[in-house]
């Protein structure tokens, strides 16, 4: 309702603005970033690093997800959203074959990001720096789907169509390893998943259930799950997340979700998306640069078919790993689960406007 009237008065603008008005001052002075990173083909051709944070940020050294492995079919081709830093291409390869071996077959892969990451034209606020990736909760069918087919098969939700639970004649106990394994990489931080999934797997995981700290109950994320690896050794302009809390999560903060209050409609006059005011100028410095790089010679020289190696799209230059980014790593290395600072619960965030 709300959306259908604030779209209405969206239209009714747009219109108006259309008649009247010639396009502002500053949108004609500077393009939107969505639009320049939205129009790039192919990555930046220079060693691999993310800049920025994973909402307002971009990265080089792009590799790309092959469309088809031997054990993922990635989907929605068009929107030209196979990309990633080649830590996290790697990561999704082995987790389909992982994933396979634990049962599931195979992998349906989602958004990772744009060629060169920036803000989106439609869908994600993250997704820009190469270090996120949604991997469907649908379980891949044995044949090969076609093109046609990736652009409109519907993801299958586990969640029921009234209510915040998980449907029980969906969700399996496959979907569950699926997750445990995805947590179970030193590089994932987060896996961000619908509310319902996460107390499923509260009040059902047995055993080790350390994994589930990396876990976090999100908005959507009911087709798909959201896989976030951390910054990547080299990459010292990436802006590091909060650390997850050191608790399973299965407490208040979990709780919360299941109030009224997180699925409130929001109030007050309605805002603009970042992605519709973000310039160049909200990007770090280093985005120019970027979107001005030369690109690999073809797609082809920097897509990864699974033998489980992706290369950068030029050869990585020697530089010294900065001290944070390698700390960091070799902490998660020797220890994923290492606890981390708890933090206030519960965690409200800004909610997308429905
Ligand atoms: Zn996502």
């Amino acid at each position: 309702m709300i959306a259908g009237f604030a779209r209405t008065l969206g239209m009714v603008a747009l219109m108006a603005a259309a008649i009247a008005v010639p396009v502002s001052e500053a949108s004609a002075k500077e393009p939107l970033a969505k639009t320049l990173f939205g129009a790039a083909k192919l990555p930046a051709a220079l060693p691999a690093k993310s800049f920025g944070f994973y909402s307002k940020g971009c990265f080089q050294g792009g590799v790309a997800i092959a469309t088809d492995g031997p054990t993922w079919q990635a989907m929605r081709l068009s929107r030209n959203r196979r990309w990633g830093h080649p830590t996290m291409i790697n990561l999704i390869e082995k987790l389909s074959r992982d994933a396979v071996a634990d049962g599931w077959p195979g992998l349906l892969v989602g958004d990772i990001s744009q060629p060169r990451g920036g803000p989106m034209l439609t869908g994600h606020a993250s997704h820009q720096i190469g270090l996120d990736a949604d991997i469907w909760l649908t379980k891949m069918p044995s044949k090969t789907l076609s093109a046609t087919e990736r652009e409109n098969m519907s993801a299958i939700s586990v969640i029921k169509s009234k209510g915040l639970t998980v449907d029980e004649k969906i969700w399996t106990p496959e979907h569950a390893r699926l997750l445990k394994r995805a947590a179970s990489y030193p590089e994932v931080e987060r896996i961000l998943v619908h509310p319902g999934i996460k107390k499923k797997l509260c009040e059902t995981v047995t055993g080790d259930r350390k994994w589930l700290r990396k876990v976090r109950p999100f908005w959507g994320h009911d087709y798909h799950f959201h896989i976030r690896i951390g910054c990547q050794p080299g990459s010292s302009g990436c802006k590091a997340q909060d650390p997850t809390p050191s608790s399973e999560g299965c407490d208040d903060s979990l709780a919360w979700w299941f109030t009224e209050e997180p699925w409130r409609p929001a109030t007050g006059p309605a805002q603009p998306k970042a992605r519709d005011v973000m310039t160049m100028a909200s990007l770090p410095k280093e985005c120019r640069a970027v979107l001005a790089a030369d690109s690999p010679k073809s797609e082809l020289a920097v897509t990864i078919g699974g033998n489980g190696t992706a290369m950068a799209a030029a050869a990585p230059m020697p530089e010294p790993a900065p001290v944070q980014a390698a700390a960091s790593s070799v902490t998660s290395a020797l220890s994923a689960f290492a606890p981390t600072p708890e933090t206030q619960i519960p965690m409200p965030r800004p909610r997308p406007r429905q």
